[in-house]
């Protein structure tokens, strides 16, 4: 299968969901809750915003004004008409774009928030990118998919090999941001209502009604049973790893 008509078939069973990855309404205000008092009108970077769900609550949340960066064309559009109904199109500035490469002026934004997507362009690269683009003060907050366990069971190990082979803790992770420029203020586990009533519910009604649709075709039945394989995975091994949410402050330059 080729790798756009792969794409599309992504674009298709996840675009329509409200969002794209495990998180809530719930845990993005708990984040927010544990950053310092930030300006009036903070300038937000919301990296891989995917539909838009977290854009739109840090919209509500902070006042300011959010640019919101995706690959995908698809998921920006869907952005563009919930924050028009909403009346935050004011506020929520769509860019397609690279989050590992972005052309954006440095020490422009107090805040980069990422939700679910740092995976695409790794850890380590993705913070080291993002640090020059943060004022001083400046913050990220960042969810990651993270090992809780250091002795995970054969399947789900397995499983992650060919998926994420570098997933790590969350201790490693800490220390990795920490050698990448930033302090770990806070970390703390999703629930897995974040995961389950908010993800993977809503995916498995779409993977119900995209197989319906797709029939027996052999590049859509692939594609439904790789999300179907992740979701039996999670339903396995939910306690052997989960996303976590770091709240991360860029070490002052003076201080480097
Ligand atoms: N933050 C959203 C979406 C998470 S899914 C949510 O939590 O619902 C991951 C998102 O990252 C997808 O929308 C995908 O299109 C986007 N993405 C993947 N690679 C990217 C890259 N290199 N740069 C920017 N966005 C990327």
């Amino acid at each position: 299968m080729s790798d756009q008509k792969r794409m599309e078939l992504f674009l298709e069973l996840f675009g329509g969901l409200s969002q794209q990855a495990p998180g809530s309404f719930e845990s993005t205000g708990r984040a927010w809750e544990l950053l310092p008092a930030l300006s009036e009108r903070p300038r937000i970077l919301d990296l891989g915003c995917g539909s838009g769900r977290q854009t739109l609550d840090l919209a509500r949340l902070s006042g300011g004004q959010i640019t919101a960066v995706d690959l995908h064309q698809t998921f920006l559009e869907r952005l563009d008409a919930r924050a028009r109904k909403e009346g935050l199109d004011g506020r929520v500035r769509t860019m397609i774009g690279d989050m590992g490469e972005l052309d954006l002026p440095a020490g422009s934004f107090d805040l980069i928030w990422s939700e679910g997507a740092i995976y695409n362009v790794g850890w380590e690269a993705g913070l080291k990118h993002w640090r020059a683009l943060l004022a001083d003060p400046g913050w990220v907050v960042v969810t990651e998919c993270c090992w809780l366990t250091s002795d995970p069971s054969p399947d789900c190990s397995a499983f992650w090999a060919e998926e994420y082979p570098t997933m790590m803790t969350m201790e490693e992770c800490s220390f990795v941001a920490q050698e990448a420029g930033y302090t770990v203020l806070h970390s703390f586990k999703l629930p897995d209502s974040d995961w389950l009533e908010n993800f993977h519910v809503p995916l498995e009604a779409n993977l119900a009604a995209f197989r319906k649709k797709h029939g027996s075709s052999r590049e859509a039945l692939a594609v439904a049973r790789m999300c179907e394989s992740e979701l039996s995975i999670h339903r396995r091994f939910a306690n052997e790893y989960g996303y976590v949410c770091f709240v991360l402050q860029a070490v002052s330059s003076e201080r480097t």
